[in-house]
């Protein structure tokens, strides 16, 4: 008998199934419409080189969070990969996010931090002391005009293709700038990418006598076996895909950017040098390359192959994946509606990226399944 259905088969789904089982003796059915477990964080071996591809964009993993570490960790052990992000602009590389390395280069210049500092203090000063209304001032603000122009003006309008004039603020708040020489694109105390590969990882979690998987099958899409009008008001439900959808769009679409990946094997053991590369500039159509083999220089690679991914961002349409919530006025609005309906539906809680409409990196979403799990074994129908 099953006791919880889970929609979703990525890292808030699995985080709650595996302890409604263990924890609480609960027999759990996970469903994916995807033929594999893991969500936006899986990958494969790509079959020409051997090489770990991250299918659905770079993915690292990071943390400051003590119960989240402790918790994956039970799964599996981590790297010691330390991420460091460089940029491409006017064909130059500069090292990102912006630090004492990137505006001394900029500058052609041996600024001292606190000259640095005052440097762009006075670069930022058109907003003459005013709190920055969008996303264009909230970077002049940060770095000042000709670092906003050189390294982020171009590379927002090309993700997010919205004037940056017409964007929070709150963007690219997550972005440090430091006065320093320290380049590591993440301020966590815990990061590393999991030493046997993702999906080793996602396996060890579903791996419980009381966790059933079934992928490619669509909750909201008969001919599903397990769909919406033949489980909910039957068995308690987990949904973590999209909200708007499970309510048939019922007070409008919520708006999602969406990537293309374009991928290439190249006849060379080293294309970029780097993991990530951006390119800062709107004549690139591309926002960034990704170059998988540097997440693990510890493996025994092939040493005349590479596997490089380039990465389009664009608006999602109906029938495209959904990556990043837009999270225009519109969208806020509908969206206070769908949590009215979702608080409404009895036995069914909401969670993760696609059913709570929120940007979460992969320790968010285990830990707001974690917080959540007591709340979901207490379900009734
Ligand atoms: P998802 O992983 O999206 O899982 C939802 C699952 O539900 C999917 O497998 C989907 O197929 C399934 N589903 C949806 N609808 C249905 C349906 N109707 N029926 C059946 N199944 C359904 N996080 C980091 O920590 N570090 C990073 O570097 C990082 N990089 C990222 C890069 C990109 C491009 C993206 C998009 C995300 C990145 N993230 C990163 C975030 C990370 O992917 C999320 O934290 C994680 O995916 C959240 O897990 P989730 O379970 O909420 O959602
Ligand atoms: N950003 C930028 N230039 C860069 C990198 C980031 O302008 O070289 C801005 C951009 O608006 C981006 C935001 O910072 O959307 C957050 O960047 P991050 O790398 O955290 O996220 P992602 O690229 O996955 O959106």
């Amino acid at each position: 008998m099953t006791d919880l259905v889970v929609v979703g088969a990525g890292l808030y789904g699995l985080t709650v199934a595996e302890r409604c089982a263990s924890q609480h003796g609960m027999n759990v059915l996970v469903v994916d419409r995807r033929p594999h477990i893991g969500g936006n964080a899986y990958s494969s071996v790509d079959p020409d080189t051997g090489i770990e591809v991250h299918e659905y964009g770079a993915h690292l993993f990071h943390t400051s969070h003590e119960g989240v570490w402790e918790y994956v960790n039970r799964f599996t052990s981590f790297t010691d990969y330390v991420h460091r992000v460089y940029t491409t602009h006017r064909g130059e590389v500069f090292p990102m996010p912006i630090n004492l390395g990137t505006i001394n280069q900029f500058f052609r210049s041996a600024l001292s931090p606190d000259a640095a500092r005052a440097l762009v203090a006075e670069q930022a000063s058109e907003l003459g002391g005013r709190a920055p209304q969008n996303l264009d001032e909230q970077g002049v603000s940060l770095v000042g005009r000709p670092l906003y122009d050189a390294f982020i003006r171009g590379y927002t309008a090309k993700q997010w293709q919205t004037d940056p004039r017409d964007l929070p603020a709150s963007i690219i708040s997550r972005l440090p700038v430091r006065y320093n020489y320290d380049n590591r694109y993440f301020n966590d105390t815990y990061e590393g990418l999991p030493t046997q590969g993702y999906t080793a990882w996602f396996e060890r979690m579903v791996d419980h006598p009381r966790i059933e998987v079934r992928l490619g099958e669509d909750f909201l899409t008969p001919p599903g076996q397990v769909t919406k009008s033949t489980t909910v008001g039957q068995v308690p439900v987990v949904f973590t895909g999209a909200v708007d959808r499970y309510f048939d769009d019922a007070v409008g679409a919520l708006s999602w950017r969406t990537l293309d990946f374009e991928r290439d094997v190249v006849s060379t053991g080293d294309f970029q040098g780097t993991a990530v590369m951006n390119y800062a500039d709107t004549d690139v159509p591309f926002t960034r390359i990704l170059e998988f083999r540097h997440f693990h220089p510890e493996r025994d690679y092939p040493t005349d192959r590479s596997v490089i991914v380039r990465e389009f961002s664009r608006f999602a349409g109906r029938d495209d994946e959904p990556y990043y919530p837009v999270n225009a006025t519109t969208d806020r609005e509908r969206l206070s509606a769908y949590r009215e309906l979702a608080r409404a539906e009895r036995g069914v809680h909401f969670g993760g990226r696609l059913g709570t409409y929120q940007y979460l990196d992969m320790h968010m979403a285990i830990a707001s399944a974690l917080t959540n799990v007591d709340q979901v074994a207490a379900l009734r129908v």
